[in-house]
């Protein structure tokens, strides 16, 4: 197994600290053009806590505990820590494990959700995320600030397109998320430089793709062993496209994740003849 180039040892970024905001969650409904319009719920649910869709891998390094909660949100436990990749959502928040360090891809609110970070917080959690995103942060301190009213937010630090950091016992590299197809490039520019990322626990390297088509970037990647690339054919890759992507990528699992209206069990179907890479579609809340 490959290790990562350029490490850059963490000299935490940390921008802005302390914030107070209510950036919404998603509609329900679907993503409202993925933007952040609507009220945030994030009460208890039946819907899945620490025990769902929960996966064990093993590492070099000890066993890697991986759990994709729901449409965008992916939780990972090794070596005793939490990290989360884009909590937001409905699930039931109270019930799972505090994070250490949250890592969120962009600004849209199916993936930079306040309410499920502030529940997810504990006193020395600390949310990495992309310059735009960490923006639309700041801004919404701004308007609390004045109101007066939301409780306290974890520090928030800068991770950018291209970088490689350390955080302890792994490493996250923030790879390029965008459209390259027209009809859906205004959903996610490449200008805006949104993340995704490659974490690496061990000898296993796991990548969140985020909100992205196949990029050439993602067509470069090597030695990935676990991939989640987003199938929602309105904002991201239809599950045809995502399972073209991960024949490029050869992961050995792959999740589809980031559904949308189509089925993403018809990738176990597209990929049928890939007997290096295990699908595994899990159930939604
Ligand atoms: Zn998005
Ligand atoms: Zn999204």
């Amino acid at each position: 197994m490959k290790t990562l180039p350029t490490r850059c040892l963490i000299t935490t970024c940390l921008t802005t600290v302390c914030l107070f905001t209510i950036l919404a969650a998603p509609s329900r409904a679907g993503e409202s053009g993925e933007t952040m319009t609507t009220k945030t719920t994030t009460q208890p649910t039946s819907q899945p806590a620490a025990e769902i869709n929960v996966a064990v891998e093993k590492t070099s390094e000890g066993d890697l505990t991986l759990q994709p909660i729901n449409r965008s949100s992916v939780r990972f436990e090794f070596k005793g820590k939490q990290y989360y990749v884009d909590p937001s959502g409905e699930a039931d928040w109270d019930r799972m494990p505090k994070a250490d360090i949250i890592f969120v891809t962009h600004e849209h609110g199916d993936h930079l959700d306040l309410a499920v970070i502030r529940t997810i917080t504990k006193k020395d959690t600390v949310v990495y995320t992309s310059a735009a995103s960490l923006k639309k942060v700041q801004e919404s301190q701004a308007k609390e600030e004045e109101a007066k009213s939301a409780p306290k937010l974890p520090k928030f630090g800068l991770i950018q397109v291209g970088e490689t950091k350390e955080f302890g016992d792994i490493t996250v590299s923030a790879m390029p998320a965008y459209n390259v197809s027209e009809e859906r490039k205004n959903f996610h520019p490449k200008s805006r430089q949104d993340n995704g990322y490659v974490l690496t626990f061990g000898d296993k390297r796991v990548y969140v793709a985020g909100d992205t088509e196949e990029t050439p970037e993602m067509k470069a990647l090597k030695d990935i062993d676990i991939a989640f690339l987003p199938c929602d054919p309105r904002y991201t890759m239809s599950v045809k496209e995502a399972a073209e992507a991960a024949r490029t990528l050869q992961p050995k699992i792959f999740y589809p994740y980031h559904q949308g209206p189509s089925d993403p069990n018809e990738v176990k179907d597209l990929l049928k003849d890939e007997k290096n890479i295990e699908v595994r579609v899990f159930p939604l809340p």
